[in-house]
């Protein structure tokens, strides 16, 4: 029975480890948790290693914290506060 809730902790710890891993890359964490629980934590963490940054889904969560922008001109990320763009020189106005 105490074998029985290590191994669930262990499996509980591994699949936090593997959604959060996850999350910093911009997948999806609800598959990996599914992978997770369905086969092992460690495929799961492994899976989420292996694959790479979704930069994409990472921009968009910058922009959707207020944190960045994205350039109309260049369609580079640059900082919200920023009045020129880094990339293309591009002016903003601060209102
Ligand atoms: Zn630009």
């Amino acid at each position: 029975m105490e074998n029985l809730f290590v191994i669930v902790l262990f499996w509980i710890i591994g699949m936090l480890i593997a959604s959060s891993i996850a999350s910093s890359k911009g997948q999806s964490v609800l598959a990996v948790l599914f992978i997770s629980l369905v086969f092992s934590p460690i495929i799961g963490i492994v899976a989420t290693l292996v694959s790479g940054k979704k930069q994409e889904v990472l921009n968009q969560r910058l922009i959707k914290q207020g944190v960045m922008k994205q350039c109309p001109d260049c369609a580079e990320l640059i900082i919200k506060k920023a009045r020129t763009c880094r990339y293309c020189r591009r002016e903003f106005r601060l209102i």
